[in-house]
């Protein structure tokens, strides 16, 4: 289910492991937030660099809560995946013949391959469709998955629909991949595509999934701003380069407040950056990339220079506006390292799942990464099971989620749910606004939710419980971790230095 990066490669090497794998997607093939990837993708394939040192890195910017085997696994298995993506033609960029690395923050070395300069993910998403097409994998469009049931000892039944739920078929039984990607779109103010709705999050929820992590949404720091224009990113690779930040007045205002200043974690810049704009009430800050000579910054990021002239800017010449969105969700539906969820015949892969490479703080470059290697592990698990298990975490929460009256307003109660999680559940939290926020999604979730158990409940439905749940784990933690800051619960505290789970409590009624 969902054809970025992480489904169109599981699907992929489904195919290439004799297995006969349909991929289903709720938009256009090509729609996925893997198209819009920029900066690149991670792995020590340098000869300064090993993945011991990427596996240090990663497991320094989750705050403590990254899993150590699944991020040894990510580090470790990256530089085969590369192979992979380059056998299927991913024209990575080459310098005399070597492969360009960049720098990115908190990376402490050079190790992000890229491809077109600033198109990596673009060049990803359409190397794998063409080799997907080439494969003849069956691939079903405008076809969005709606619900699961377990059916059978390792069965899933897929509940999808091509006609907005007024007819829902049923396919399996049989193993179900989830690669549905993040909920950034769920924010007023995101980096995301529209499909980013975390909606199987959601789904999974409903048939009893354990979700993690569901508090740690990442900040990215810089994205363009003018009044109407779309939130289109401006890669961190370009600080890699050399650009800084800067408030109106010209000050450097990161320089101080952390060691590698604007190359400091995600976290900490998109913090400062939020709380540069509330301090001078000036709309945004500035990247300054006017030291980098026009000719490599041309050459390194093209379809930015594009963008940006657009708007008449030349970043030799003019700083470029930028302010921090909502960009990639950490947590999700828990896995063990072979992409198994707590539900049998349910697997997942990408930023749906929740595999614990992350922690509380995404590092980047990460994620294109994370698709490729549990999609990997899928795959094999999916021909050649090997035992494996879940670890609980440390803290559950179990949410009631109830039927409704099914009778609210959906295009309104979608931008609401966009308001509440930036207003309240954004880059600064405290409880009074999370409770306030919880408060309105659930009044929300009881008029948009089918008012019989039998109904398959909408995108509108999804977007609320997803909204819900993030805001729930957000309540739950109160310390402040990675991108999760807590102005009520300023520090870290070690008691918290455990995942939160969520469950669904057993329904009442029978739910689709
Ligand atoms: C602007 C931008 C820049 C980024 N830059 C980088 C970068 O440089 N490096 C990096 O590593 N990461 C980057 N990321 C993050 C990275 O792109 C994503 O985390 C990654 O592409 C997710 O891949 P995925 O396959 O899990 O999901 P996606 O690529 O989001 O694909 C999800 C798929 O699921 C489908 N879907 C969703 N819901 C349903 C449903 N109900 N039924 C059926 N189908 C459904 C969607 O239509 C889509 O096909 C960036 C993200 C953005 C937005």
């Amino acid at each position: 289910m969902g054809t970025g990066i992480a489904g169109l490669y599981v699907a992929l090497r489904c195919r290439e492991l004799g297995l006969r794998p349909t991929l289903i997607t709720k938009a256009r093939l090509e729609e996925a937030n893997t198209r819009y990837a920029q900066g690149g993708i991670a792995a020590a394939v340098g000869a300064d660099d090993s993945p011991a040192l990427h596996l240090q890195d990663t497991l320094r910017a989750g705050a403590g809560l990254v899993d150590r085997a699944a991020a040894k696994a990510l580090t470790y298995e990256a530089p085969a995946r590369i192979a992979d993506l380059v056998r299927y033609g991913v024209p990575f960029d080459t310098i005399e013949g070597q492969v360009a690395l960049g720098r990115e923050a908190a990376h402490s070395r050079a190790r992000i391959l890229h491809a077109g300069g600033d198109a990596t993910g673009l060049s990803i998403e359409e190397t794998l469709k063409a080799r997907v097409m080439d494969a003849g994998i069956e691939v079903r469009e405008s076809t969005a998955l709606r619900g699961l049931r377990s059916e059978g000892r390792e069965g899933m039944v897929a509940l999808v629909s091509s006609d907005r739920g007024k007819h829902v078929e049923e396919t399996g039984p049989g193993p179900v991949v989830l690669a549905t990607g993040g909920a950034g779109s769920l924010y007023r103010q995101s980096s995301n595509p529209s499909i980013a709705t975390g909606e199987g999050v959601a789904i999974a929820f409903r048939a009893g999934a354990l979700l993690t992590d569901m508090e740690f949404i990442q900040f990215h720091p810089t994205v363009f701003w003018r009044e109407g224009a779309p939130r289109y990113l401006i890669t961190e690779a370009v600080r890699g380069e050399g650009a800084v930040l800067r408030n109106e007045a010209g000050e450097r205002f990161l320089v101080g407040q952390h060691r590698d200043s604007e190359l400091a974690p995600r976290d900490i810049v998109s913090r400062a950056v939020e709380r540069e704009i509330l301090r001078t009430g000036h709309p945004c800050v500035y990247l300054d990339a006017t030291a980098i000579p026009r000719d490599r910054f041309f050459a390194r990021f093209p379809s930015i220079c594009r963008f940006l002239a657009t708007y008449g800017l030349d970043p030799s010449r003019d700083w470029i506006p930028v302010t921090p969105v909502a960009h990639y969700m950490m947590g999700g539906v828990t896995t063990d390292l072979e992409g198994r969820t707590t539900l049998r015949g349910l697997y997942a892969a990408g930023e749906v799942a929740s595999t614990g490479v992350h922690g509380a703080n995404r590092l980047a470059s990460n994620s294109l990464l994370e698709g490729l290697v549990f999609g990997e592990r899928v795959a094999r698990q999916l021909v050649h099971p090997v035992a494996a298990s879940i670890p609980l975490p440390g803290r559950m929460v179990r949410l009631d989620w109830a039927s409704g009256a099914g009778k609210g307003d959906l295009a309104r109660s979608f931008e609401q749910v966009r308001d509440l999680l930036w207003e309240n559940v954004g880059i600064l939290r405290n409880g009074t606004n999370l409770r306030a926020a919880l408060e309105e999604l659930s009044a929300l979730g009881r008029s948009v939710e089918p008012n019989d158990a039998t109904s398959v409940p909408g995108p509108v439905a999804n977007a609320v419980l997803t909204a819900s749940l993030i805001a729930r784990a957000a309540l739950t933690r109160t310390e402040s971790r990675g991108a999760h800051y807590r102005s009520d619960f300023p520090a870290r505290r070690p008691v918290w230095r455990r995942h939160i789970g969520i469950v669904r409590k057993p329904p009442t009624g029978r739910r689709r």
